[in-house]
This record gives structure tokens, C-alpha cells and sequence, in this order.
């Protein structure tokens, strides 16, 4: 199993620009890419009915970049999103929403950015495990997935 996500500069600095452009909502968005790297960070509408501690990715985007890739286009990987005023994991109801398909989830909160994979019996709230985030120029980020024993309740 992959621990360590690979990402574009580019995508990862999309997000944080977008999270922070988004605060005090939560944006979100789409990774996409190919199975060795994230090379895009895909903004998208977030629909939720309170977005400010909810996110929920524009269905309509979400359907057109899965129909592109299955025409050839950049595979969906998984998705990010920001917690405008929470930690920089996913919480419980992320987990809820997860599917265990193996995607990505890229968290954006405080200023740092932490990876997770979406799976079955993950070591967070039984859903997510945590993923090393490397940049494509080969530095590792400051901002590594923290250790699931230091995972709170939110
Ligand atoms: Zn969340």
C-alpha cells in the first residue's frame, strides 16, 4: 500500500490559495491526476447547505470529471477540502461521507495540509489513513500527516 501522496507544487499551492480564499467557508475540490501523482487541484462549488462547517462538492463537477477521465482525461484521485476552524484532519463526519474507495483526501486547516486515504477499518474514526504528502520536486512538506494517536475527538 502507497503511504506517501505525490503532488504537484502547482495543486498543492491551488489549494491553499483556494482555502484560504474560501475562508470562513469551506472550499473544496477535486485531485486529479495520475496514479503516481496529483497533478491538479480542481476547484468546485461548494454546495452544502452550510458551508461554513460542511462541504459538499458540486455534484454536476464531480460527474464531469469522472465522464472526462473515463475519456481519457486526468483520473479523479480524490478530493480536498478545508476546516476553516477546525484541525487538520478529517473528522467524524468526513468519515461518514468517506467512501473506502481508496481516494485521496487532502485536508486544509491552520495553514497546514494533511493526505489521508479513504479505506475500510482506516486508524481515524475507522475510515481514514494517514498519508505522507511529497512534493514533486522531491522535497516532503513540513506539513506530514500527524500520527493517528494524536487524533482528537472534534
Ligand atoms: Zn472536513
Amino acid at each position: 500500500m502507497v503511504t506517501t501522496v505525490l503532488l504537484s507544487s502547482d495543486a498543492l499551492a491551488a489549494t491553499r490559495a483556494h482555502a484560504a480564499e474560501a475562508y470562513p467557508l469551506e472550499a473544496c475540490g477535486l485531485l486529479l491526476g495520475t496514479d503516481e501523482l496529483v497533478e491538479q487541484a480542481l476547484r468546485c462549488s461548494n454546495v452544502a447547505a452550510d458551508p461554513r462547517t460542511r462541504f459538499e462538492i458540486d455534484p454536476v463537477a464531480l460527474i464531469a470529471a469522472h465522464r472526462r477521465a473515463r475519456s481519457g482525461g486526468s483520473a479523479v484521485l480524490g478530493c480536498y477540502h478545508s476546516h476553516p476552524s477546525g484541525p487538520a484532519e478529517p473528522s467524524a463526519r468526513d468519515a461518514a461521507d468517506a467512501a473506502p474507495d481508496g481516494g485521496v483526501w487532502l485536508i486544509l486547516a491552520g495553514g497546514r495540509a494533511t493526505a489521508w486515504r479513504a479505506v475500510t477499518g482506516g486508524s481515524l474514526h475507522g475510515r481514514f489513513d494517514p498519508l505522507a504528502i511529497a512534493c514533486e520536486d522531491g522535497s516532503a512538506t513540513a506539513q506530514a500527516a500527524p500520527c493517528p494517536g494524536d487524533a482528537n475527538d472534534h
